[in-house]
């Protein structure tokens, strides 16, 4: 039944046995699949089809793997292998099973704090490592590209009695926990294709060689690494209601609101919801790059620094 496969033949790619399509982009589809060698387990393949695509795409390709050698973060998806056939660019990932982060969003229609916080503290990890080691910027930072590594059954102490209505509802709770199959665990970054190295660390390093670095290049390191601050907000508010913080019909109306900065604590969805969640979220979609929150202040902030339920968790 191999020959029968029901994937596409990739030349190069026989060790792999592809599994499942997980997902699908411009150029590529990305497929679960186990080492035939057992010694990898299972992965993500990321099928580029090389053939569709221009010089200057494919030089982004192997702009992105180039990226991702560099990096080794725990809430980062790591590259395994790369190799490549006539038609096709194969990026060999860590697996995270899963998936994304946006089909939980629609699942559970909103996050507690708790799991909020879960969530967007190792979205932070993750672009500290990148931001302050690395030199990296990511670009891309959106529900669809923050993956997760789900935690096993755990049984509640005290599950939440059921509301009227919300018999099909998962207890958002029990995710924090690990109750649920499918529970929230361990977060991973993924989609290094729009990212890009503001230093490199051999040859600079954030306190290091930056007393010769014109105002202009530190200005513009800070202003790249301001825009995954800008997406990271837009991700927490998202988590929080279950809806994005700017939101038109029209993409003009829309890139009106975003220049602006135009967007507000919408009620009812936002009158349960920490006054400090608002503050940092605030400090984050913040028009001026300037003023807007570093990773290091994000980290510093006391809804970050908090811990355990906040007072919508405990109604
Ligand atoms: P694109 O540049 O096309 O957006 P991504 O790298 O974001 O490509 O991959 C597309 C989708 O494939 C992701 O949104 C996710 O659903 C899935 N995916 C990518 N990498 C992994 C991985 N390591 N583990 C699980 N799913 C993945
Ligand atoms: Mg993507």
């Amino acid at each position: 039944n191999e020959s029968k496969s029901k994937f596409p033949n990739y030349p190069g790619l026989e060790r792999w046995r592809l599994i499942e399509k997980m997902g699908d982009g411009a150029f590529s589809n990305v497929y679960r699949a186990q080492d035939r060698e057992g010694t990898a387990g299972e992965v993500a393949i990321k099928v580029v089809r090389k053939y569709e695509m221009n010089s200057m795409q494919r030089a982004n390709i192997l702009k992105e793997v180039q990226i991702m050698r560099q990096i080794d973060h725990p809430n980062i998806v790591k590259l395994v292998d790369f190799s490549e056939s006539r038609q096709y660019y194969y990026i060999i990932l860590e697996l995270a099973p899963g998936g994304e982060l946006f089909h939980q969003v629609v699942r559970l229609t909103y996050f507690s704090e708790e799991l909020s916080r879960h969530v967007i503290v190792q979205v932070a990890k993750a672009l500290e490592y990148l931001h302050e080691e690395r030199g990296i910027v990511h670009r891309d930072i959106k529900p669809e590209n923050i993956l997760f590594n789900p935690v096993p059954f755990v049984p509640s102490k005290n599950p939440k009695p059921k509301q009227p209505g919300d018999e099909d509802k998962v207890d958002e709770g029990e995710f924090i926990k690990g109750v649920g199959a499918g529970g929230i665990g361990q977060i991973k970054i993924a989609d290094f294709g729009l990212s890009k190295i503001i230093w490199e660390s051999q040859t600079m390093t954030p306190c290091g060689t930056v007393g010769y670095t014109a105002p202009e290049i530190v200005k513009d390191e800070r202003y790249s690494k301001s825009v995954d601050m800008w997406a990271m907000g837009c991700v927490l508010y998202t988590l929080l209601c279950g809806f994005p913080p700017f939101y038109d019909e029209s993409i003009e109306v829309l890139t009106e609101k975003v220049a602006k900065g135009q967007f507000t604590f919408l009620s009812p969805w936002w009158d349960d919801i920490s006054k400090s969640a608002q503050d940092l979220i605030s400090h984050l979609l913040c028009v001026d790059p300037e003023k807007r929150f570093t990773i290091r202040e994000f980290l510093a902030h006391p809804w970050i620094r908090e811990s355990g339920p906040t007072p919508r968790d405990e109604r």
